[in-house]
């Protein structure tokens, strides 16, 4: 048995406090977004946390998100449904100039860095008595939600675009969810979830409308810093859709450092987004705190296409604040990106990790950063959720074969 989930933890939430005013709700009740409808923000007791764990505490134990307990918010382990979430490797393009490193999260439960979120919100919403859970969702946080919910006993109606890649609509049908193909962007989809739970039928689980995806999302960053001894890399290449896993990153750090165990070298946050749906590379531009919605988003990098994203000002606040910027990089340019890394160093990423690869390519080549620097690149799920160019060569075992061919 992984002790991570059996021994007594003790956890030190302290409240809940809206991203944007700094107004705080009680961390044990039920809550959507703030009154001023944004995310709400898990604040710590991390003082106590602090003197409660150690970095050598935490490195003792089995390397699964769980070793992280006591900065995480779920109190009773009994409400913890777990898949086997396991900290995730770092490698290195060995074909690629200056080396990036890429954290792969596709060998997470459900083949994508989602059940980082959902494995921590789904035990929330159990530990909080929610029964039924609605979602809008471009693919992996469906299947995700899909997953941990089935295990928990929750009923889930899951809302995609038409054009979701079908493996994700199927995956999330096959482990017991609801799911419906909309006519329209996820925005729409976000639109009939709302709808619904405005009607008393489920609870929201859209991208930062409930609090504690972002916690789920965050141990990336606090595993990135155990993995490369407890110093941040120089530069994240992070691909941009809702942003909670780069919102949670940056939570993370600024734990760590609380707790004295980085200091205060942040990576820059490089924010990347498709040129067919790049809402916050033009808000970071125009210099601007919010986003407006993108019209007519289209890209094969279906993870990213959010027109519009309730957390854009933590986003671009955490961007600025790194000295990084918002990025936006062509759908050519990407498949370029997943083709050379399958070729070259035999890493199938997806379409979103090719992102970052091609962002990190531009970066390199304009000076933004260099080849002497650490960088990491985020692939978030597996590069074999997604269509790959046809491999049509037949031979007959029946007829001479020419040896020359090979
Ligand atoms: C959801 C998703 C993203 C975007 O993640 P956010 O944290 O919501 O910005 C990127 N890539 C893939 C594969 C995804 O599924």
């Amino acid at each position: 048995m992984n002790p991570n989930l059996t021994a007594d933890r003790p956890t030190f939430v302290t409240r809940l406090e809206c991203s944007l005013t700094g107004e705080r709700y009680d961390a044990d009740t039920l809550h959507g977004l703030s009154r001023a409808g944004r995310p709400l923000l898990v604040r710590y007791d991390l003082a106590a946390a602090g003197a409660a764990v150690s970095r050598d505490t935490i490195e003792a134990r089995p390397t699964d998100l769980w070793r992280w307990r006591e900065l995480l918010p779920v109190r009773d382990t009994a409400d913890i449904v777990s898949l086997g979430e396991i900290e995730t490797p770092l490698i290195e393009l060995t074909a690629e100039p200056g080396r990036p490193i890429v954290k792969d999260e596709g060998r997470l439960p459900t083949g994508s860095f989602k059940a980082r979120g959902l494995v921590m919100a789904v035990a929330m919403a159990k530990a909080l008595g929610v029964t039924r859970i609605a979602m809008p969702t471009n693919g992996n946080a469906g299947a995700a939600l899909a997953a941990y919910a089935a295990r928990a006993g929750i009923r889930t109606t899951i809302f995609c675009p038409a054009d979701t890649p079908e493996i994700n609509v199927r995956e999330i049908a096959m482990q017991g969810g609801d799911v419906w193909r909309i006519d329209g962007l996820i925005d729409d989809c976000g639109a009939i979830v709302g709808e619904g739970a405005r009607q008393g039928l489920w609870f929201d689980f859209s991208t930062l409308k409930e609090p504690y995806r972002i916690e789920g999302k965050k141990t990336m960053g606090l595993e990135l810093a155990a993995q490369l001894g407890w110093e941040l890399p120089d530069a994240i290449f992070y691909p941009t859709g809702g942003g909670t896993g780069l919102i949670g990153m940056w939570k993370a750090f600024a734990e760590l450092e609380a707790l004295g165990w980085i200091g205060s070298k942040r990576p820059r946050m490089f924010a990347v987004q498709a040129a067919g749906c790049a809402p916050i590379v033009k808000a970071f531009d125009d210099g601007v705190e919010h986003a407006e919605r993108w019209e007519n988003s289209h890209t094969i990098a279906a993870g990213i296409r959010v027109p519009r994203a309730v957390g854009d000002f933590l986003i671009l606040r955490a961007v600025r604040e790194s000295g990084g910027r918002a990025m936006a990089v062509g759908d050519d340019a990407i498949l370029r990106a997943v083709e050379d890394t399958a070729r070259a160093d035999g890493l199938l990423l997806c379409p979103e990790g090719g992102a970052t690869l091609a962002a990190y390519r531009d970066a390199l080549a304009t000076g933004l950063v260099d080849a002497g620097e650490q960088v990491v690149l985020f692939n978030c799920a597996t590069g074999l959720k997604y269509p790959m160019p046809a491999a049509e060569q037949f031979l007959s075992k029946d007829a001479p074969i020419d040896f020359g061919r090979f």
